[in-house]
């Protein structure tokens, strides 16, 4: 381990000359700088110049590419963008970011509730946190289910998220399909080394609801959901199928990430040079630079020849690809059904006084993948009768 001090000038969102401590593992540069390397070498050397496989850098000509049939292992890469419209918050967005609304925690400095050193002194806000955001309280999105639909077709080779929100789970996606690079609610664990014991979602959320500070039932030591804190190692499955998986990728498809945070941005140069690389996100990211350590996106130059930029939300990027895709009218029809049944059902509800149970239950029981829908107006709808639908049900629950 090495110790880095950073000293954060007066202006930033961080109190002046704050200096923080920070722990950096030494393991956590390797893959990216080995990567480095690699393209270094063999940029340097003429090796490995990749294949034109889209006869058009859109999303028409990734469409194209996966009707062919020549794409069967295709690699979602996702972030926080996946989920915002779930209305989960990312985390650095400069006014509805999380780490600009943490400030009823009195931390010292919003990433504090993140890391070890800061936890292990004052668990609580972190747990009160996670009582805000706690897994189960929100919905997949499109983007989610369009994973998912990946997957029914046998296209999806393995999903690796930055989010901790378990929301690709809740949407089918079953553990073998998914990384969790940093980590996920689904298990916790005992704080001391020398217990280390295993606790379930159920007994966690007992926990967090209660408002009380898990406590490992072995030890008495604080229990911490296994998501990767500052200072921590990323999961041991990360780093071992990311080797296979990467070199096997024919479509890598990146979503709403702005590819900022290492090991995990690095990954998208793991791919082979002809391997072509989508990108549906707000704004361009991953592209070359000085920082890049090698293989960054290039959507623009005269090089291009293999990266694609969709600038949208997660979920339109994902309807319009469907679309394209032929995906609309059978899927289409199973979400015009579902949005159906949950009307009725809360209709139902209003008049009866078993109210809030059903309405849970019945939501988190969803598992039928939505629908691609490209017009405008009929995304306008939906999305309006989904805000409605939300809201009623969480009156129910207050
Ligand atoms: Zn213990």
């Amino acid at each position: 381990m090495i110790q880095v001090s950073i000293f954060f000038k007066k202006g930033s969102f961080i109190e002046m000359n704050k200096v923080v401590n920070i722990q950096v593992d030494v393991c956590l540069f390797l893959p990216p700088l080995v990567d480095f390397l690699r393209n270094l070498f063999s940029r340097f050397l003429g090796l490995g110049s990749g294949e034109k496989v889209l006869d058009e850098l859109t999303l028409d000509g990734v469409a194209q590419y996966m009707k062919s049939g020549k794409c069967k292992n295709i690699l979602c890469m996702v972030g926080a963008g996946i989920s915002t419209s779930a209305g989960i918050p990312d985390f650095r967005s400069p006014e509805t970011g999380l780490y600009a609304n943490l400030q009823k925690y009195n931390l010292p400095y919003p990433e504090a509730i993140f890391q070890m050193d800061y936890f292990k002194e004052h668990p609580e806000p972190f747990f009160a946190l996670a009582k805000e955001l706690y897994p189960g309280q929100f919905k997949p999105t499109i983007c989610h289910y369009f994973m998912k639909l990946l997957k029914d077709k046998g296209l999806l080779r393995r999903c690796y998220t930055q989010n901790i929100d378990t929301l690709e789970r809740v949407a089918g996606l079953e553990a073998d399909d998914l990384i969790e690079a940093h980590g996920t609610f689904y298990t916790s664990h005992c704080f001391s080394f020398s217990c280390r014991k295993e606790y379930n979602l159920d007994w966690m959320k007992e926990k967090i609801f209660s408002d009380d500070i898990p406590k490992c039932e072995k030890c008495q030591s604080v229990v911490k959901p296994d998501i990767v804190f500052f200072g921590e190692n990323l999961p041991d499955r990360f780093f071992t199928l990311m080797k296979t998986d990467f070199p096997q990728c024919d479509l890598l498809i990146i979503m709403g990430t702005s590819l900022q945070v290492q090991p995990f941005a690095s990954l998208v140069s793991r791919v082979s040079k002809s391997c072509p690389r989508l990108l549906i996100n707000m704004e361009k990211a991953g592209q070359s630079g000085i920082m890049d350590f090698g293989g960054g996106m290039d959507f623009d130059s005269d090089k291009a020849y293999r990266d694609v930029a969709y600038i949208s939300t997660c979920d339109d990027g994902c309807l319009a690809l469907a679309d394209l895709l032929g995906w609309k009218v059978t899927h289409c029809a199973c979400l015009w059904w579902e949005l159906l049944l949950k009307y009725i059902f809360i209709y139902i509800v209003l008049f009866t006084d078993k109210i809030t149970k059903c309405c849970t239950e019945k939501g988190e029981t969803k598992t039928t993948a939505p629908t691609p829908q490209k017009d405008d107006k009929t995304k306008e709808n939906l999305n309006n009768r989904r805000k409605i639908i939300k809201k009623i049900i969480q009156l129910k629950e207050i």
